[in-house]
């Protein structure tokens, strides 16, 4: 139950005084549809106006309040602009300009009458004009300086200022969360003061940085509460007697990095607090091996293991390379997704309840209410960046004896996003390549330039190559994303003939996809056309070649998944990047470094200052928005000491009974890590 203290403000905003339906409907565009939500909801920048009696040369740009008298005005017949002629004090002609409601300007501003008017001054070959001025009445100024927001259509910027401030004053003053000598080090105002502050100076940045430090402080808090709450759960410990390990045979030897990860993840899973780790490793590191020893393990200790893959053509794809290496050994392998359904779903149920199932593969079914296992004692969640804490929390809560985990991710996670992101979990980190691969060499290439990309692509195929090509997702429209795989497809067809070109596009069904998915892999295909679809997980050892169109538009951790697509067998591979021919400096720079780098670390680094956490993390989609004003720079600034404050806070007063203690559980409501509050409720 939320602190009473915080009702106030978490209300909804139609309780704010002129706040009607209309007015919450463009507020919730924006996601503010609490009191908290615009109390937050900050001034991004100001304007600064200047009242002049004149204008003057020396204040072209400048957006100025002045006194002006209409003497003449043009509406042209057609398109164009209506103009009105006026004077100020000192005689200086000014046009006001109109693009639209001519009507409207002529009669607020009559001829031969002074009004006030207020907008940028500019120049208009040499006339000076100002375009679109606020006509002001009545001797109504607006400030000299304005803190401007973000806004919504329907909501102008002083209404929306006033409807911040409406809900500011429900903020109460909250009792202190932050550590005093930290406080007093940095001089940070009380919480409700530094609130009210931000909406008033948009440029404070130590006030700023408080108010962001509060969110990555609750944030930190509740990942290590959710840890301790974990640590102290009752799992099973596994430990296997390597019956099926050893009899696992490998056409390679593990690499250091596999042998090492291998032996923590075992380490972890003979204990009976539940393992809770996160496996980063670049594409084509050989995570896949590293989870099925660990599932194997599980096997040999008597318990079952589930294998969570984020797509259906993955899950297909790993259920068929699994089959194929424990069929031997008698390991019993299931898949269960979405698609599954009727008869053989219900054998694969009633395997999983009996226990003559020991590993299921799958997607997000294999987690539904009517998913029954014996004795799940593993779950494994491949590319899992997808989802956020909660959703990871969700699939072992339900146990009565909870799952070890076990999370793999592809995307090269910088230090301070895994703090904020998997502050709960162990890292392991697989730093090193399986041998003999040859570094992809990549190439950028201007799209002017695609008739000679295609002629390459026809040797490639002429010499047995085999190729991916990938289309680039379209915003916001499937459709037209599906069209431009279609369309490529078509051409490349033409010349290469239809039997030689598979395209495969988030459209397509299931069953579809794997069709021409399986047959790219047994090599009948020459080119695989596809939108992101598959951008993890596909092997195809064979395919040395990756194109990608309007590279630009894709971010750098994404390219970086796609051309770990290819240079997964002994051959040369290269990744062709097409790149438009408007191309913004950063782009420039952006695809410079992937020709520049096969580091994943530098480019998610480069990717983060660039894009933003929500991005690399795939939160955006998931919804899971995690901070409120943090931005990327303050988050890589203020993650280390927050984890120290939290995790100090935590060691001298674990339930958070003391005074401190107390204000922390009141910030983790004010920024809603529920989860760990109600962890803290019930134990
Ligand atoms: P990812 O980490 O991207 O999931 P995979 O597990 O798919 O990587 O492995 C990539 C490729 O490397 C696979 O073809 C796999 O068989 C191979 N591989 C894995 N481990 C080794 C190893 N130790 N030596 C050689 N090849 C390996
Ligand atoms: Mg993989």
């Amino acid at each position: 139950m939320r602190p009473e203290i915080l009702n106030p403000l978490f209300a909804e905003v139609e309780v704010l005084k002129g706040v009607g339906p209309g007015i919450a409907k463009a507020l919730a565009r924006l996601g503010l549809t609490r009191a908290v939500d615009l109390a937050y909801h900050l001034p991004t920048g100001t304007i600064d106006r200047l009242r002049v009696p004149a204008a003057a040369g020396t204040m072209l740009s400048r957006i100025l309040i002045l006194d002006v008298t209409p003497f003449d005005s043009r509406s042209p017949a057609g398109k164009g602009p209506t103009r009105i002629f006026a004077v100020d004090r000192d005689g200086n002609t000014i046009t006001l300009t109109f693009f639209n409601n001519p009507g409207w300007a002529k009669k607020q501003l009559p001829l031969g009458e002074q009004r006030t008017v207020s907008g940028k001054l500019e120049a208009f070959g040499d006339e000076w004009q100002i375009i679109h001025p606020e006509i002001l009445e009545g001797g109504a100024e607006p400030p000299l300086s304005e803190a401007i927001y973000p806004l919504t259509e329907g909501i102008a910027n002083r209404r929306m200022r006033e409807l911040a401030l409406t809900a500011l004053q429900r903020a109460p003053e909250l009792p202190e969360w932050i550590e005093p000598s930290l406080l007093q080090r940095d001089g940070w105002r009380p919480w409700r003061m530094a609130l009210a502050e931000a909406h008033v100076d948009p440029l404070a940045t130590d006030v700023r940085k408080r108010l962001a430090y509060d969110e990555i402080f609750a944030n930190q808090l509740a990942l290590m509460l959710i840890r301790q709450h974990a640590r102290r759960r009752k799992g099973v410990p596994l430990a296997g007697d390597e019956r099926l390990t050893s009899a696992l045979q490998l056409p390679y030897q593990l690499t250091s990095a596999q042998a090492r990860v291998a032996q923590e993840i075992r380490s972890d899973m003979a204990q009976a607090a539940p393992m809770l780790r996160l496996l980063q490793g670049d594409v084509g590191s050989g995570k896949t091996l590293v989870a099925l020893l660990a599932m194997l393990e599980a096997v040999e200790a008597g318990a079952q293991a589930a294998f969570l893959a984020p797509t259906e053509i993955l899950a297909r794809q790993h259920f068929a390379t699994l089959q194929r290496q424990l069929d031997a050994l008698g390991v019993r392998v299931a898949i269960l997704t979405g698609r599954d359904k009727g008869r053989a779903r219900e054998a694969v149920l009633m395997g999983l309840a009996d226990g003559s199932i020991d590993i299921l593969v799958g997607t997000h079914a294999i987690f539904q209410e009517k998913v029954a296992y014996k004795r799940l004692g593993l779950v494994v969640i491949d590319e899992q960046h997808r989802f956020g804490v909660s959703q990871r929390l969700l699939l072992t809560e339900k146990a009565a004896h909870p799952p070890h985990l076990l999370v793999m991710t592809a995307t090269p996670i910088p230090r301070t996003l895994t703090l904020t992101q998997f502050g709960e979990m162990d890292v392991s980190r697989l730093d090193e390549m399986p041998p003999g691969r040859t570094p992809v060499e990549t190439r950028v290439i201007s799209d002017e330039k695609l008739p000679e990309v295609v002629d390459a692509l026809g040797r490639h195929i002429a010499a047995g190559g085999q190729a991916y090509w990938v289309c680039p997702l379209v915003e916001e429209s499937e459709k037209s994303d599906s069209a431009a795989a279609e369309q490529r497809a078509a051409v490349l067809r033409l010349r290469f003939g239809p039997d030689k070109v598979g395209l495969v596009h988030g459209r397509m069904k299931g069953v579809e996809k794997d069709d021409v998915m399986a047959s790219f892999a047994a090599g009948h295909l020459a080119v695989l056309i596809a939108t992101t679809v598959i951008e993890v997980g596909v092997d195809v050892p064979n395919s040395t070649l990756m194109i990608i169109e309007d590279a630009e538009r894709f971010g750098l951790a994404q390219l970086h998944q796609l051309r770990g697509r290819v240079g997964r067998g002994a051959g040369a591979s290269t990744c062709l990047l097409i790149r438009g021919q408007q191309l913004s400096e950063t782009g420039r720079a952006r695809l410079a470094l992937m020709r520049e780098t096969n580091d994943g670390f530098r480019i998610a680094e480069e990717d983060l200052r660039l894009r933003g956490p929500g991005e690399i993390l795939g939160t955006r989609q998931s919804g899971e928005q995690q901070f409120r004003v943090a931005t990327p720079e303050q988050v890589s600034e203020l993650v280390p000491m927050a984890t120290d404050d939290a995790r100090l806070l935590l060691d001298r007063d674990g339930g958070l009974a003391s005074e401190r203690g107390q204000a922390a559980r009141i910030a983790l409501y004010l920024f809603e890590r529920d989860q760990a509050i109600d962890l803290i409720r019930s134990g």
